[in-house]
C-alpha cells in the first residue's frame, strides 16, 4: 500500500517497501509492485524518488 504525505502543502507518495518518496503516485506504485516482487530497487524507478 502506498502511503500518502502531505510536506509543506505538496503530496507525496511513499513505497512502503524502501521507504521511497515520490511526487507521482504513478511512480510509487510502479516502485512498491517493483520492491514486492524483486525484493530490490530499481535504479530506473528511484531516481524519480524526491529527498525527504
Ligand atoms: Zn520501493
Amino acid at each position: 500500500m502506498v502511503n500518502k504525505i502531505i510536506k509543506l502543502g505538496t503530496e507525496y507518495h511513499v513505497c512502503e517497501a524502501c521507504d521511497m518518496t515520490y511526487k507521482e503516485e504513478e511512480i510509487a506504485k510502479k516502485c512498491e509492485d517493483w520492491c514486492n516482487k524483486n525484493h530490490s530497487c530499481n535504479i530506473e524507478i528511484i531516481k524519480h524518488a524526491v529527498k525527504k
